[in-house]
């Protein structure tokens, strides 16, 4: 485990249960908050603050969503609960799947529209041009075309596949994502503040910037 980072004339490492390591050239690719259990921390945004680089504030993104106290006790029951939708929320929308679990919300669609979402932002579900919309869901919502949700707080970072914020991308060298303030310092993959859309993106994102850097150094 990396525990802190030191420059004098060089950058030193200090890592636990081992000696130091020291190097000309850094490369932070220590990635987002999501699924702590996987190992991920707050190190890169620290040792981003730690030279004085701007970290943009960060929450979870690509994840599910919880229903308000009224409509969990609404739809619960409806938990596995799948179809294809277009969510709308500000100007902003995508269509496609759409699944109900026991607290509130999730499916490509939601996952999606989360990485957008902040507490208070409403969303709503075009229940008349949806496909595969179960009759108890019908029953339920009545005669309304647009079903607006109002969720009460996303599932957290331990259900995001993404963070959403991270090391601010104008601190950095566009082609070598090497800090503009300290020579020898890199950043790239999640711990920036880039988040894609579900598809592949974000670990394509990983890979790209980690490769650029990687031949600059
Ligand atoms: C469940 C899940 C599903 C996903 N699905 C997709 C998908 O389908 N498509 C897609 O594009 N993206 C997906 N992502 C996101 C994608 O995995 C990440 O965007 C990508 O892995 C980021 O790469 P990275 O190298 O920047 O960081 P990471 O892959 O997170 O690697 C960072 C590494 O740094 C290590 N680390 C952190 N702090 C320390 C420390 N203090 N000391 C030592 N080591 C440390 C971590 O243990 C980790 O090994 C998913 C993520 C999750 C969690």
């Amino acid at each position: 485990m990396i525990k802190s980072v030191a420059k004098g004339e060089r950058f030193q490492i200090q890592v636990s249960g081992s000696e130091n390591i020291e190097g000309d050239s850094l490369v932070v690719a220590t990635g987002g908050l999501s699924y702590k259990k996987l190992g991920s921390s707050d190190l890169g945004y620290k040792i981003a603050r730690q030279f004085g680089l701007k970290v943009i504030e960060c929450r979870p993104g690509l994840v599910p969503l919880q229903f308000g106290n009224e409509d969990k006790i609404k739809f619960e029951d409806l938990s596995g609960i799948s179809f294809i939708a277009k969510i709308s929320y500000g100007n902003r929308s995508f269509r496609d799947g759409v699944l109900i679990t026991h607290r509130g919300i999730s499916g490509p669609a939601i996952l999606q529209a989360s990485s957008y979402w902040k507490k208070g932002m409403m969303l709503k579900i075009d229940i008349a041009n949806a496909e595969g919309v179960p009759a108890r869901l019908a029953k339920i919502l009545g005669r309304t075309n647009v079903w607006s949700i109002l969720p009460k707080a996303t599932e957290g970072y331990d259900h995001a596949e993404v963070t959403v914020g991270g090391v601010d991308t104008s601190e950095l060298s566009p082609e070598t994502f090497e800090s503009k303030k300290i020579a020898g310092l890199y950043f790239v993959g999640e711990v920036l503040d880039v988040t894609g859309q579900l598809g592949g993106f974000n670990i394509h994102w990983a890979f790209a910037s980690g490769s650029v850097a990687g031949k600059s150094t």
